[in-house]
């Protein structure tokens, strides 16, 4: 049994509460996917469905050819990876990994263990106890025992959430990398955008039982097609505005009196009222009235209100003459924080870097 997982008009309710809305999905098989939304979105309830540890209200979830709606959770070839990683303390790794598949009857395992230690690395502690380990090779132990099931498809519930920081990236890479290698479909529910946007090929960003947009990683933040997209996946910018008119591939708009144009590419909205938004690593920060090339011609005028410096980069508050701050990031190249609050400047980007979208939605 192998192929694509689909999800067709998937709802869970629990009472009158519909947790997963009406879901269509389908995660070709190999793929990295990530379902990603804030706390209560229903993402964690629609990897349970796919693991058969809840029942769909309505719909049906296939893989491939087969309908695994109903089917109990130890015959679906899936296996989940939960943020605890729950390792039995008074076994050796090497028996952790083990574990599921002695159970299974099967004798003669070491060298599958041996592969799957290889795997994520740790051959070196297979002989260790889970206590003797740290997160992250925790978190990799439980990665190897639920691989060695040979699943079709592994469900990652916020499998790194436990981590600090730095682990976290670390393991992302990880993780990304032993997805390759295997070639298995990974489903990972997270509410880090950073995390779905690093390892996933696609990503679903859902809120409220629903998937508001599914796409490659660039391109929903690129090219959002909701307010809520835009300001899920990082800073936004969005203001106000209202288009004017239209000039081949080119928009004009109308913002607080400013004219701003924008590619068409990334207009999921092209008359009337939008909100328009620009990301701010793609915003460039200048002197006032500065000499410069016109291929970043959106421009509009402002004064510094705040500067932060955050490492890599300079996060810039700036106060546009309609009273909106707009946040630019820069690059820290050695010429650090070239401006203080009070600065006059110029915030200029390209029109392909714009991006519009249907001003009948809250900008929050
Ligand atoms: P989190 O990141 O916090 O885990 P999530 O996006 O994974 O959130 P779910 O756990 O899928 O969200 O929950 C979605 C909604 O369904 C939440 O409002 C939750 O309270 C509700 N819910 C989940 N399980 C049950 C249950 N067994 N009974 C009642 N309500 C539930």
């Amino acid at each position: 049994m192998s192929g694509d997982l689909t999800l067709t008009s998937v709802t869970k309710s629990f009472g009158r509460f519909t947790a997963v809305d009406d879901l269509y999905l389908t995660i070709p098989e190999g793929s990295f996917f990530a379902l990603l939304g804030p706390s209560g979105c229903g993402k964690t309830t629609t990897l349970r469905m796919v693991a058969g540890l809840e029942e769909p209200t309505a719909g049906t979830i296939t893989l491939g050819e087969q309908d695994i709606t109903r089917l109990k959770p130890y015959k679906r070839p899936v296996n989940t990876v939960f943020q605890s990683y729950a390792l039995f303390p008074h076994l050796t790794i090497a028996q952790n990994v083990a574990f599921g598949r002695r159970r299974q009857g099967h004798k003669n395992v070491d060298s599958e263990v041996e592969k799957m230690l290889e795997l994520v690395e740790l051959q070196a502690m297979a002989k260790r106890r889970p206590a003797q380990l740290s997160g992250g090779q925790q978190q990799r132990v439980a990665l190897a025992r639920a691989l060695i099931n040979q699943p079709q498809v592994l469900l990652l519930d916020e499998p790194l959430g436990a981590l600090d920081l730095k682990l976290r990236r670390q393991m992302q890479i990880e993780l990304k990398r032993i997805q390759t290698e295997v070639g298995l479909t990974f489903v990972h529910v997270t509410h880090d955008q950073e995390e779905a946007m690093t390892m996933a090929d696609t990503v679903a960003v859902m809120n409220g039982g629903r998937i508001e947009q599914l796409g490659a990683p660039e391109e929903l933040y690129e090219a959002p097609a909701t307010t809520f997209v835009a300001n899920f996946l990082g800073q936004s910018n969005l203001v106000a505005g209202k288009v004017v008119g239209r000039d081949g591939s080119v928009i004009h708009l109308d913002v607080e009196g400013t004219a701003i144009t924008a590619g068409s590419a990334r207009a999921r909205s092209d008359e009337g009222d939008v909100w328009v938004g620009v990301r701010p690593e793609k915003v460039y920060i200048s002197e006032k009235d500065e000499e410069r090339g016109d291929e970043l011609n959106c421009l509009v005028g402002g004064v510094v209100s705040d500067v932060s410096f955050v490492g890599v980069s300079t996060q810039y508050l700036v106060r546009m003459p309609w009273g909106q701050e707009l946040t630019v990031f820069e690059q820290n190249t050695g010429n650090r924080e070239r401006f203080r609050p009070g600065d006059p400047v110029d915030l200029l980007w390209r029109p392909e870097h714009t991006f519009l979208l249907d001003a009948s939605q809250d900008a929050a």
